[in-house]
């Protein structure tokens, strides 16, 4: 079987956790949380980061440090991973859902506008499977209805996005919004296993969320509480894999884009398969190489699955909308225009192989399956 996915784990990794056992520090308090923080904050250009436990957690931690409050909204597109919508409703506040633009999967930003209300208070897009969502219109409304942003950057670790509004320059995800969280689970670009941080360049922001990852202690007055948080910190283990792994983000950002770009050549001569769109103003990192297949196929992605399986490709679903979440029925507010291209996308959508350990061979191998499947 191909796997869907697999990390490469043969940098400095085994040598930085072996210095963590060595030296007695496995602890949030060890040093290569701290380093973790300032190196992965400085990748973009930041200050340090705050490190937490997990991507989810990030997103949670963000809002807080955003200053989020029950009965506020958060825009979000449908089309994610349920941790966005998990984030807003533990801290009290409602997710309001918005659709995709269909070539990147990324929020329409087109549908802002209508999902606005007096109690909006952050917008959330999602930069999708290693794409950048569309920053300037998202920034532009977001300053018109003095909002904060939040960028889930989970998935574009190293993609950037070029800004008119900011003279045609180059932004890193993660550096353009008020705030972004990243996940480090061993799928992303960047892991630690289990893994997270926050970032802004705001040190109020962050000030609040590195309160909110360590139980709100105050730092003057310990074990005195004036609001609540959690226990979402990172241990020194974990940071220590996130020096090693961060030590070669431009190697793996190049190698997802090789493997991106063999992907889509020989893609593009199968008929009905189309890639992620990329934008002029979008450099991708393929974080995963996802397909959606043209209905006139007449197969759905869950057979397509299930034929690539039995031809050993592993594969993995798309989200599925969290317009259609049992869990979040009632708890979210919808838009009357619904959510076509979200499940259109859903249906017709998955990845491929994109693990960091493929090779040209193994793209060929799939490509072939692929179009053996499809027959
Ligand atoms: C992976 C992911 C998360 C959650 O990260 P975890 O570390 O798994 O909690 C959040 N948002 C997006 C878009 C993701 O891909």
């Amino acid at each position: 079987m191909i796997p869907v996915n697999e990390p490469l784990l043969d940098g400095n990794e085994r040598r930085y956790l072996l210095e963590c056992v060595d030296q007695q520090w496995i602890s949030s308090g060890g040093p290569f949380v701290q380093r973790f923080e300032r190196d992965f904050g400085g990748y973009l250009g930041l200050p340090p980061g705050v490190a937490v436990c997990n991507g989810t957690a990030a997103i949670e931690t963000a809002l807080f440090g955003l200053g989020l409050r029950p009965g506020d909204e958060v825009i979000m597109p449908s089309f994610t991973i349920i941790s966005c919508a998990l984030a807003a409703l533990r801290l009290g506040a409602t997710p309001v859902l918005v659709d995709i633009e269909p070539g990147t999967w990324c929020m329409d930003v087109d549908q802002l506008e209508a999902a606005a209300s007096p109690s909006s208070r952050v917008v959330m897009p999602v930069h999708v499977y290693g794409h950048p969502a569309d920053m300037d219109p998202v920034m532009e409304f977001a300053k018109a209805s003095k909002l904060s942003v939040l960028e889930d950057a989970a998935e574009v670790h190293g993609a950037e996005y070029r800004s008119k509004a900011s003279g045609g320059k180059w932004l890193h995800c993660g550096a353009i919004g008020h705030a972004a969280s990243f996940s480090f689970y061993a799928n992303k670009i960047v892991t630690t296993g289990e893994g997270g941080m926050v970032v802004s360049a705001d040190p109020d922001v962050l000030a609040r969320a590195r309160s909110y990852q360590n139980l709100c202690f105050r730092p003057e007055r310990r074990f005195y509480h004036t609001e609540l948080g959690y226990n979402f910190r990172m241990t020194n283990l974990q940071a220590a894999i996130g020096v090693a792994q961060l030590e070669r983000i431009d190697e793996f950002v190049a190698l997802k884009r090789r493997f991106g770009a063999m992907y889509r050549e020989r893609l593009a001569g199968i008929p009905g398969v189309r890639m992620q769109t990329e934008h002029p103003w979008g450099r991708t990192v393929y974080w995963m190489y996802a397909i959606e297949l043209d209905p006139s196929l007449g197969i759905d992605a869950e057979e397509l699955a299930r034929r690539l399986k039995d031809s050993g490709v592993e594969t993995r679903p798309f989200f599925m909308g969290l317009h259609a979440q049992p869990a979040l029925q009632g708890k979210i507010r919808l838009l009357g225009a619904g959510y076509q291209r979200t499940e259109h996308a859903y249906r017709y959508g998955l990845y491929l192989p994109s693990g960091m350990t493929l090779t040209e061979s193994l793209v060929d191998e799939v490509c072939d399956r692929l179009r053996a499947v499809l027959r």
